[in-house]
């Protein structure tokens, strides 16, 4: 059994390095150099076993998660990631966990040089909570109340995916590894978000489920908004699933845990829109627009349509 500061050793051994970090793990605090005449963009995400993934997920897919939901938060604001703090509650100080976690956390951390710089490590139920700190230019933050009526919604990736996985995994029955992947491996799509600034109006990321999160842009905006859920794209692997339409279709509006972007646009940045995505390789589609009221409304061939089930609240059920 390994020690508190043994684990914090182990940590401390695979962080990413970044000039801008003065004082890094092994004071009390970190000490970090902000870019002169940025602001500084934080995000907090803390997940659970059992309740933000399986208890069947491995370390590694933990340790990426936890990272990629809260970059997710900063792809969202349109802000470019430097710096995370992690704090572990471990039941037991497992020295192989924690390496295994690293693997995850540290692999997703290197591709967007993101450097862990402090943390606090507690033995309890197991739970990840990470901070993120990232940069943006003033003026060139994506928030949630700056969607205008006739502006187009549009949605990054295959949203769905996720949520298709859990409820494989929950029904017991055949899984797919590859939706399982999107479920425990995430990808923040930051570079689509640092590429927005300047184009799009409103972002958000889509981890509660896409009309529960447009619904946040709207109420933060004054704006409703119409969605054709037949519009928003579905990936090889949810078709190979073979659900009902109507299945399929709740999982794309409702589902959560898809760390997708869905942002509202002016109309004449389509075309810049399109080449932005393509340069951060991702694609993206438009599913909608933003109206006159308050309300998200959704069609599926041309008749308003209704999900099973309409989003994920953590203490709503
Ligand atoms: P203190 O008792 O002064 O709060 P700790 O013993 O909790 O210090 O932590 C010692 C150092 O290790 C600090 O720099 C802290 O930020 C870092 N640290 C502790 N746990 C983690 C962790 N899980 N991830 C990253 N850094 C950590
Ligand atoms: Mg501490």
């Amino acid at each position: 059994m390994a020690g508190e500061f043994d684990l914090i050793d182990r940590i401390r051994a695979r962080v990413v390095a970044r000039d801008d970090v003065v004082l890094c793990i092994g004071d009390d605090a970190a000490l970090l150099q902000p870019p002169a005449g940025m602001q500084l963009v934080v995000a907090m995400d803390t997940l659970n076993a059992g309740i933000h993934f399986p208890h069947d997920t491995a370390p590694a897919d933990i340790g990426w998660k936890a990272l990629a939901v809260n970059l997710s938060d900063l792809a969202a604001m349109g802000a470019t990631p430097a710096w995370c703090t992690l704090s572990l509650s471990l039941p037991e100080p497992d020295a192989a966990w924690v390496d295994a976690f690293l693997d995850g956390f540290e692999a997703l951390a290197r591709q967007h040089a993101v450097a862990l710089v402090g943390g606090d490590t507690t033995r309890g139920p197991l739970s990840v909570c990470v901070t993120v700190f990232g940069f943006v230019s003033p003026g060139r933050v994506l928030r949630r109340d700056a969607a205008s009526v006739g502006d187009e919604i549009w949605v990054s990736g295959t949203p769905g995916d996720a949520a298709e996985a859990l409820a494989q995994w929950s029904a017991c029955g055949a899984r797919d590894p590859a939706l399982r992947a999107r479920l425990d491996r995430p990808t923040p799509r930051v570079a689509l978000g640092l590429q927005l600034p300047g184009l799009a109006h409103a972002a958000i990321d889509i981890s509660d489920g896409l009309l529960a999160d447009l619904a946040h842009v709207c109420c933060a905006s004054s704006v409703g908004a119409e969605i054709d859920i037949d519009a928003v794209p579905v990936s090889d692997a949810l078709r190979a699933a073979g659900l009902e339409p109507d299945t399929r279709r709740t999982l794309q509006a409702s589902g959560g845990d898809d760390y997708e972007l869905c942002f509202t646009a002016p109309v004449g940045a389509r075309d810049a829109i399109v080449a932005a995505a393509l340069e951060a390789g991702v694609p993206v589609t438009r599913i909608g627009r933003i109206v006159k009221g308050r309300d998200v409304v959704a069609t599926a061939n041309g008749a308003p349509w209704t999900p099973a089930r309409a989003g994920w609240d953590h203490f709503g059920g």
